[in-house]
């Protein structure tokens, strides 16, 4: 099976017809080709033309993470000599997910990135910075790695190295271009003002992030996004991938939304009932991956909450654009009424000078409801410091947390408790009473 790559620009009705050719081609291979689809789809009667291939699928139930999990293998759609390269991403318990990709997925994932480096006029003249890591079975760091070699582009493949070591590379190659995660340039700008470097000397002028939202829901930059682009006086481009797809989405220059690539992934958003919603709506992202040969995904439900647009851009594409990630579906909190994300509050207090880490807590009060710890890790613990952190949570997430300033030391010994390699931000102790 050759990959279709759809050129930039077609209408919305070309991209809806290929949309539901590609659907039907997903579901009949899914069907011959997955064991763990093909009971689903057996079931689920035959799928008689591309016209009915929507309602065809608003039938199908939902795939979920867990599923995966139990029954990993059961997905593998090719013989094991047909996988190119095997990628792992961690279950919902914690443990690994693997995933196959073939010659074609790769394939798949390079014209993908091909055309999010494209979008940003990323090409010959530009050398990129990888900060993502590209060993360890992750996706992310190989995806940019192919997809900006296809543009012609060079790269210098870094990885999480010290902060000391990439300085020395930035001095040494003077890339114009840098693909990493929104916190590393957090870091990077506090580490360059303390050791006196003028940040836009660096020359760095393509800013690609993966990871952490950088826009709010109206696509204005959030704290995060607007520190960085001040930082570097340049607009930065937002990229989002779900591994488990093998796809991603990338900002054009009008930074209205995230473009999915319709040939290779059809979008629903759902609500918690899982009825899909309309455009702009709030919801969990859901997923059909489309031209995967390794392990295809039907109504996969990424845990992940946005909105989608399907409506022509500023930038004249009519594929479809997903907004900014609010957050984990099972981090959601409702605090006194208000329903946001732990990423909504670490946002708010992340880049004030004297907050030099924290960690935030959730547990069951007891009219069970939602109740948050707020630990500040900070060398000042005085009443002014205090005051001020209440009023900016009030103004930005409309919630005032219990809050607890202790030595950054302390927060740090909590951040990796129990020998976490990752710090954990967000401690889930709640009473989990459905799901
Ligand atoms: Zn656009």
């Amino acid at each position: 099976m050759k990959i279709f790559c759809a050129p930039d620009g077609l209408s919305a009705e070309t991209i809806n017809n290929n949309q539901n050719e590609l659907l039907l081609a997903t579901i009949d291979y899914a069907r011959q080709m997955s064991p763990f689809y093909k009971e689903i789809l057996q079931n689920a009667g035959t799928l008689q033309s591309a016209a009915h291939a929507r309602e065809y699928l608003d039938k199908l139930p939902f795939t979920t993470k867990q599923d995966i999990s139990n029954n990993n293998w059961n997905f593998l759609a090719v013989k094991k000599q047909d996988i190119a390269e095997f990628v792992s991403t961690s279950g919902t318990t914690g443990e690994p997910v693997f995933l196959a990709l073939t010659e074609n997925d790769l394939e798949r994932l390079t014209c993908s990135e091909e055309r999010n480096f494209n979008t940003i006029n990323a090409g010959k003249e530009d050398l990129f910075h990888i900060v993502v890591t590209c060993d360890n079975l992750f996706t992310a760091g190989i995806a940019y790695y192919r997809g900006l070699i296809r543009r012609g582009a060079s790269v210098a493949r870094i990885g999480p190295k010290s902060i000391i070591r990439h300085f020395q590379l930035i001095k040494e190659l003077r890339p114009t271009g840098i693909v990493a995660v929104p916190s590393f340039m957090h870091y990077l700008i506090r580490h360059a003002n303390e050791i006196g470097i003028n940040i836009p000397d660096l020359g760095i002028e393509k800013i690609v992030l993966i990871g952490d939202s950088i826009r709010n829901t109206d696509f204005s930059t959030n704290t995060l996004g607007s520190f960085i682009e001040n930082s570097f006086r340049r607009k930065v481009f937002s990229t989002y991938g779900i591994s488990e797809g093998q796809i991603s989405f990338g900002e054009c220059e009008f930074h209205h939304g995230l473009h999915g690539h319709t040939d290779f992934v059809y979008v629903e958003i759902v609500s918690d009932e899982g009825i899909p919603l309309q455009d702009g709506e709030i919801g969990e992202m859901v997923i059909t991956t489309l031209q995967h040969e390794g392990m295809p995904l039907i109504r996969y439900k990424t845990g992940d909450i946005t909105f989608k647009l399907s409506g022509q851009c500023l930038c004249g594409k009519n594929s479809v654009r997903i907004g900014p990630v609010l957050g984990r579906k099972h981090h959601r909190l409702k605090v006194k009424g208000v329903t946001l994300y732990p990423k909504t509050i670490e946002n708010a207090i992340f880049h004030l000078k004297d907050v030099i880490n924290y960690q935030l807590e959730a547990y069951t009060g007891d009219t069970k409801t939602d109740h948050i710890i707020l630990r500040i890790g900070s060398h000042r613990n005085d009443d002014k410091f205090r005051s001020s952190l209440i009023d900016i949570l009030r103004a930005k997430t409309r919630v005032v947390p219990e809050i607890e300033i202790a030595s950054p030391n302390e927060i740090e010994k909590k951040l990796f408790e129990g020998g976490s390699r990752k710090a954990i931000t967000f401690k889930d102790r709640r009473i989990k009473l459905h799901e």
